[in-house]
């Protein structure tokens, strides 16, 4: 599944391909995906320019010069692939030859700059929609998400603002999407594991009885922020590195050093711990019990 930093990897790939073009020719294969499209999907496409393409969360925005928003979400496995004229390619762009079209490619983009892009989903948890730019906070999407992570908004007052009093295990309260938005389970061990925070601990124990930021919480603040970073610009090195053969934006290979390393050594220099997998909420928990102890006092 991708997550937060694969989204914004493939934003940064599409980028190019589709900002300042107009959609020119819009091919859609199927009436839904996990959704059903919106209405006249096609029509309200064609003819309009990209103005910009920015994310929320694990949702990519094109803002259009009709005022709506193509909303896009990869779902599972959704993913782009890009053809873009050779002739107008620039440096730092990828190209892919996409011969045929694939059994699951749902949608077709042509673009005016003569770039096509391509959506395909195997698993169509993915989808599309069309919502007007004015008041999209509040659409059915944006409604009560929470903070964006990879951004200024994610700071220890926030965290102490989001976790004030609250029981819930610390895993669980940054998974939770109506406090922070688009954090997922991969970056959240990584996360607690370099802050040295226990997935168990209670979320409120960042946070101090008057409501302040512990030490702690700056530094999750800090660490969410790095890893995120850090993965991003490991989805951007692999677009300049064409290393993904089938073209496909936002799927890459990157090290992580507590997530899937149940029963590996520790790789904080001088611990002797060995990486433990704990279930919360039906999803696998990994983290070091030597660098994460499980005492609320440690957390500060
Ligand atoms: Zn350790």
């Amino acid at each position: 599944m991708p997550e937060l930093p694969e989204v914004e990897t493939v934003r940064r790939g599409l980028e190019p391909a589709m900002v300042g073009a107009r959609f020119t020719k819009v091919v859609q294969r199927r009436p839904d995906l996990r959704f059903p499209f919106p209405e006249r999907f096609s029509e309200r496409l064609e003819g309009q320019e990209v103005r910009s393409l920015s994310r929320r969360a694990k949702y990519l925005l094109a803002d259009l010069s009709s005022g709506e928003v193509l909303v896009m979400h990869l779902g599972m496995s959704g993913r782009f692939l890009v053809t873009m004229d050779g002739a107008t390619r620039m440096p730092g762009e990828f190209h892919h030859e996409h011969g045929g079209a694939g059994a699951h490619d749902h949608v077709v983009f042509g673009l005016s700059n003569g770039a096509t892009v391509t959506y395909n989903d195997a698993r169509r948890f993915g989808f599309m929609d069309l919502v007007p730019r004015a008041g999209i906070e509040s659409s059915k999407h944006f409604a009560g998400m929470g903070i964006e992570p990879l951004g200024n908004e994610l700071s220890g007052e926030a965290i102490a603002r989001l976790f004030m009093a609250k029981r819930t295990p610390l895993k669980a309260a940054l998974l939770d999407q109506r406090l922070i938005a688009g954090l997922g389970n991969i970056y959240v061990c990584e996360a607690l594991f370099r802050t040295g925070l226990h997935p168990e601990a209670p979320a409120g124990s960042l946070v101090t009885k008057t409501g302040e930021p512990t030490e702690k919480a700056h530094r999750l603040a800090d660490i969410i922020r790095e890893v995120l970073a850090e993965a991003v610009e490991a989805g951007g090195s692999t677009l300049r590195d064409h290393a993904q053969v089938d073209g496909s934006l936002g799927y890459f290979q990157h090290s992580f050093r507590v997530y899937d390393r149940e029963g590996e050594p520790c790789v904080t220099p001088g611990c002797a711990g060995t990486v433990a997998r704990l279930v919360q909420s039906g999803r696998s928990t990994f983290y070091c019990p030597e660098c994460q102890p499980h005492s609320p006092s440690k957390a500060r």
